[in-house]
């Protein structure tokens, strides 16, 4: 059906019966919600602890060989709270808390137990909406490598879509070859609700949320930052490997290799618009940016050499000394005798020594050092290309501010601009970016 609508439910959309309550009015507003992926119940207030972090704690119990009655009884009372508040009263978990427990006891492995949030919630749905149960576990595959397979799951979970009218299909696992389940990393249910949705071909998928879409940049640096309506899956990427975390990372690319829009949406204001993300758009932007993402904590190994620029293998003879020590690099901005690389300073703590030596000697470099408490700051919009100035604007923006400018990289599809500043100047910077884009009026 072209119409299909397939809909994610964040923890949060589904913590308890109240949420419970507004998702179902969600869905019975549109018929063509056909398919429902579910999270684990969430937080229902700030201290609160998620289904999926109790399960991780059980287990870890259960396999240490101690007792867990305790930590156990307390995800069934989340369960059957719900089960009783929703007033479903010819429904019970009972059969499965004792299945459950008993794979614990017998050391079922920490992906089967965390994705058991998942499979109870998914349940309860079902029961309450009167929609058919889908396990992921039978439609979802890994390979032996422990990565998606969407080949051997679109065999199986295509043909079972087209029959299904409804249904509610856990997130956040599947199976491995031989049959024991597997998670994604956390927040993974955005990955399940873009396979589905590319294998029931939907016209959209809505990702249900708390928030009413995603933000131009993060409300803890800008007070109030405005929403951004649409942006394509591009700049996404750009955005979430700069830290925008609305969405799991490797949710974008089972639908955008279908070219279909996800709608980002708040279960607690569904008159919202939210946030479309999408291929292509021919949309004016309302901005010359779209969005503006950091973060601190980044290093940077200083290379200098005359002439290095006519050294054949002098690049990979620095990338190898890092190869060695088992460490990627973030950017590698260069000059005509001087070479960066931007490295996450997590991964670098501890291997300087070992890293700078190896250097030294594959390259012999005139000077060699390392910068820390670096932040990047990513600016990222479609509109750069048309746009003339961008960079003027920005560069006035943090001069006025009085932000050291300590790095510069501009990838070549002029999507984004990456800039380096100390990790003190980070807010600063940020803002005076915000407002010189955003709030020009102001
Ligand atoms: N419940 C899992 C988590 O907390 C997966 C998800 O919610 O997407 O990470």
């Amino acid at each position: 059906m072209k119409e299909t609508v397939v809909v994610k439910f964040g923890g949060s959309s589904l913590a308890d019966a109240k949420q419970f309550k507004k998702v179902a009015d969600i869905i019975n507003e549109n018929p063509n919600r056909r398919f429902v992926v579910a999270s684990a119940p969430g937080k229902r207030f700030v201290e609160d602890i998620k289904v999926t972090d109790m399960l991780y704690e059980c287990y870890e119990l259960a396999a240490d060989g101690q007792e867990f009655d305790d930590k156990f009884q307390k995800i069934k009372d989340r369960y059957n709270g719900i089960i009783s508040d929703l007033g479903i009263t010819d429904f019970t978990l009972d059969e499965e808390f004792d299945i459950i427990k008993g794979a614990f006891s017998h050391m079922a492995g920490r992906d089967y137990a965390a994705s058991r949030g998942e499979y109870l919630n998914s349940m309860v749905l079902a029961k309450y909406m009167g929609f058919d149960f889908i396990d992921a576990a039978k439609y979802i595959f890994f390979d032996d490598a422990g990565k998606f397979d969407w080949d051997k799951t679109k065999e199986k979970l295509e043909p079972k879509l087209a029959k299904t009218k409804k249904a509610v299909v856990p997130g956040f696992y599947g199976s491995m070859p031989n049959g024991t389940i597997k998670t994604f990393s956390r927040g993974g249910s955005d990955v399940t609700g873009s396979i589905v949705a590319r294998a029931a071909k939907a016209k959209i998928y809505e990702n249900w949320t708390d928030v009413s879409g995603i933000l131009i940049c993060d409300p803890r640096i800008v007070n109030n930052p405005a929403p951004i309506s649409t942006l394509t899956y591009a700049e996404l990427r750009e955005l979430a490997y700069m830290g925008f975390n609305v969405l799991h990372e490797d949710a974008v690319f089972p639908v955008r290799a279908a070219g279909i829009p996800i709608n980002i949406k708040n279960t607690n204001c569904p008159q919202d618009r939210g946030t479309f993300i999408v291929s292509e758009t021919a949309e004016p932007c309302e901005h010359i940016i779209t969005g503006i993402a950091g973060k601190k904590g980044m290093s940077v190994i200083n290379i200098e050499k005359d002439k290095m620029n006519g050294e054949i293998g002098f690049g990979r003879n620095v990338l190898r000394a890092l190869e060695k020590s088992n460490v990627s690099f973030e950017h590698m901005p260069s000059g005509v005798d001087t070479m960066s690389v931007v490295i996450q300073t997590d991964n670098l703590t501890g291997k300087e020594t070992a890293i700078l030596d190896e250097i030294r000697s594959r390259v012999h470099p005139d000077d060699l050092y390392i910068e820390s408490n670096l932040a990047l700051i990513a600016v990222v919009g479609r509109g750069m290309k048309s746009a003339r100035g961008t960079a003027a604007i920005l560069f006035k923006a943090l001069a006025d501010e009085r932000v050291n400018v300590k790095m510069i990289d501009q990838g070549s599809s002029e999507l984004n601009i990456i800039i380096g500043v100390a990790d003190e100047d980070f807010e600063i910077a940020m803002r005076a970016i915000y407002n010189a884009f955003i709030n020009v009026t102001k």
